[in-house]
């Protein structure tokens, strides 16, 4: 019997697998991951590690690998279910019945149409009569027409039951609407409007689907915002505003706001990686989220003593998740929308550039630490000082504040520049060996460890890992597999693994790793770790995906005897049948 699909994935997104081997294992953070010692074959030199931001762990020693539930099944020796009855209660969470819920999956299918449904009635609005007071205070706050159809913004009107009519004419009853938050029932079992006289801001998911609504007044009435409630398809505390958007961004940083209406202003003004997070305080699902799409975040929160404390609370969260993070400090205006209609977008992309450079303030931090009057003292801040400007990517940047910091203790700055460039050179043989170990693994080691398992084409098989782990990176991706089968691959393990993902992406579950516990066994799960653990980013991955599934293709073909032009041949007939599918559809 099988659990619930979303109970499994709440278990997921609720157990960070650093925190859970940490209990175990001592950690030690080194660039993107975690290393230690191997819980699971006698070692003093660490060769386990465990990767934030993939949710999978990994022994370069002895080959064990998987995710957060076959780590509990192998350290403690339990069945699969006991591993999640265990991880369940560490996370709070009651066991539900051990059955399957028939009809789950179509549920949510119907809230999410609902969802889409009712943000084209409140778009509509927007345009119309009732609407006007709407499309005035949105225009107000600058706002452009290509931005409101860009976030599908919208207006609920001062009306008990606008929304419930018109979803009601589409044959919508009264339990949709109220399990979709649109709607609020009174004491004697009426229902109305949950959202009434306010501009409407639809919630999307990385998916692209409409999984919820923020409302916010037009004045000072309270509350300011309303955000619809949890419900099976919106969780607020994974739920992340303009990810949609911010995610196809070119830029490497995302801008973290604290509102909708600073995220909207910041990708009007040309900051297409700005996101927010709604209705509650930056959570480790959130950063977990971010980093996978994203290597740096920059704080962007208002100025005041609120914002002050949210930035304070979520930096180490950002870290921890494997995220570079600056602290972006706006002077001269409340928020960045603010700022940037007082100053223009040049000014803040130079206030976005100066919260990256903070190496004086880290250099003055250190100085605090030292009497530089005292000789002894003065030679450790400058050993530290240079330690830290070793870790600066340019040469030019290590001069510049090389010379700041000789200045500081008053020594020339060749001496510096000398100090300067013995660390560095440490620097780089501390990573040339930690990379040596990790990169430069055997061609044997590519293969799974088990014989039973070996690649038969390893230039397909390359390409079929590829694949698995964009999908597991980016569940998004399914809809651009361009009907590849599990048949086409060559391994059988892969191809397994490829069925079970893609359609756990097209259902919108998990796709991490942890997922497949239930139908992969120990040393399965292992490759499938060491799979996930090579390096892809999500950066191009529509070409990526796009040249693993030719190869693919080509390889399958090659097996099966064929020429390069029947490879075509079979290409065209494909494309061609698609076509005459999706043609013959209404
Ligand atoms: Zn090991």
């Amino acid at each position: 019997m099988a659990l619930p699909d979303h109970f499994l994935d709440e278990l997921i997104a609720r157990t960070d697998l650093v925190d859970l081997v940490s209990q175990s294992v001592r950690l030690t953070k080194k660039g993107n991951s975690y290393w230690g010692c191997c819980p699971f074959h006698s070692e003093k030199t660490p060769s386990f590690h465990v990767v934030p931001d993939r949710q999978i762990y990994k022994c370069f020693g002895c080959g064990k690998g998987g995710g957060a539930i076959n780590f509990v099944m192998e350290l403690e020796n339990l069945s699969f279910r006991e591993a999640v009855e265990v991880l369940a209660k560490r996370a709070g969470m009651a066991m539900p019945q051990w059955g399957s819920s028939p009809g789950a999956r179509e549920r949510r299918e119907k809230l999410l149409t609902i969802n889409r449904e009712a943000a084209r009635i409140f778009h509509r609005w927007l345009y119309q009569p009732e609407g006007a007071a709407g499309l005035d205070y949105l225009r107000r706050r600058g706002l452009s027409k290509a931005t409101l159809t860009r976030f599908g913004l919208g207006f609920a009107p001062d009306r008990w039951d606008g929304l419930i009519t018109q979803l009601g004419q589409m044959g919508y009853d009264k339990r949709d609407l109220l399990d979709a938050g649109l709607a609020v029932n009174n004491r004697d079992g009426r229902i109305y409007d949950r959202f009434r006289n306010r501009v409407m801001f639809p919630i999307i998911d990385v998916r692209g689907e409409v999984i919820g609504f923020g409302g916010r007044v037009m004045d000072d009435s309270t509350p300011k915002y309303l955000n619809s409630p949890d419900t099976p398809v919106y969780n607020k505390s994974r739920s992340i505003f303009a990810l949609n958007l911010a995610k196809r961004s070119k830029a490497d940083r995302v801008i973290l706001t604290e509102g909708y209406m600073d995220t909207i202003a910041l990708h009007q003004a040309g900051f297409d990686s700005a996101v927010a997070s709604l209705g509650t305080a930056l959570t480790p699902d959130h950063a977990q989220l971010l980093s996978r799409y994203f290597r740096q975040a920059i704080l962007a929160y208002d100025g005041d003593k609120a914002g002050v404390s949210a930035a304070q609370r979520a930096i180490p969260l950002l870290e921890k998740a494997g995220l570079k993070v600056r602290v972006l400090r706006v002077t001269g205006a409340k928020d960045p929308d603010e700022y940037i209609k007082a100053y223009g977008p040049d000014a803040f992309a130079r206030l976005l550039d100066q919260s990256e450079n903070q190496v004086d303030y880290r250099l003055a931090q250190l100085q605090s630490q030292y009497n530089l009057e005292d000789d002894g003292q003065r030679v450790t801040f400058l050993q530290e000082a240079a330690k830290l400007l070793a870790t600066l990517p340019s040469p030019v940047e290590r001069e510049i504040y090389g010379g700041h910091a000789a200045q500081t203790a008053g020594i020339t700055p060749e001496a510096m520049a000398m100090e300067v460039k013995k660390a560095v050179s440490q620097r780089l043989r501390r990573e040339e060996k930690q990379l040596t170990r990790k990169v430069l693994t055997p061609a044997s080691q590519l293969q799974p460890q088990s014989r039973a398992l070996r690649y038969e084409n390893i230039r397909s098989a390359r390409a079929e890992e590829g694949v698995i782990r964009l999908l597991m990176l980016d569940p998004a991706i399914h809809r651009s597999l361009d009907g590849l089968e599990p048949e086409e691959f060559s391994s059988p393990l892969l191809s397994r693994a490829y069925d079970l993902l893609r359609q756990r992406a097209q259902e919108g579950l998990s796709t991490q790793l942890a997922a497949l516990a239930e139908e992969f066994d120990a040393e399965e799960m292992a490759h499938l770790a060491q799979v996930a653990d090579q390096p892809e980013t999500l950066a191009n991955s529509g070409r990526a995906l796009a040249d693993y599934i030719a190869v693919i293709r080509r390889e399958a073909l090659r097996r099966s005897g064929g020429s390069e032009s029947q490879l075509l041949l079979a290409a065209q007939r494909k494309n061609l049948e698609k076509k005459a599918y999706t043609e013959d559809k209404p």
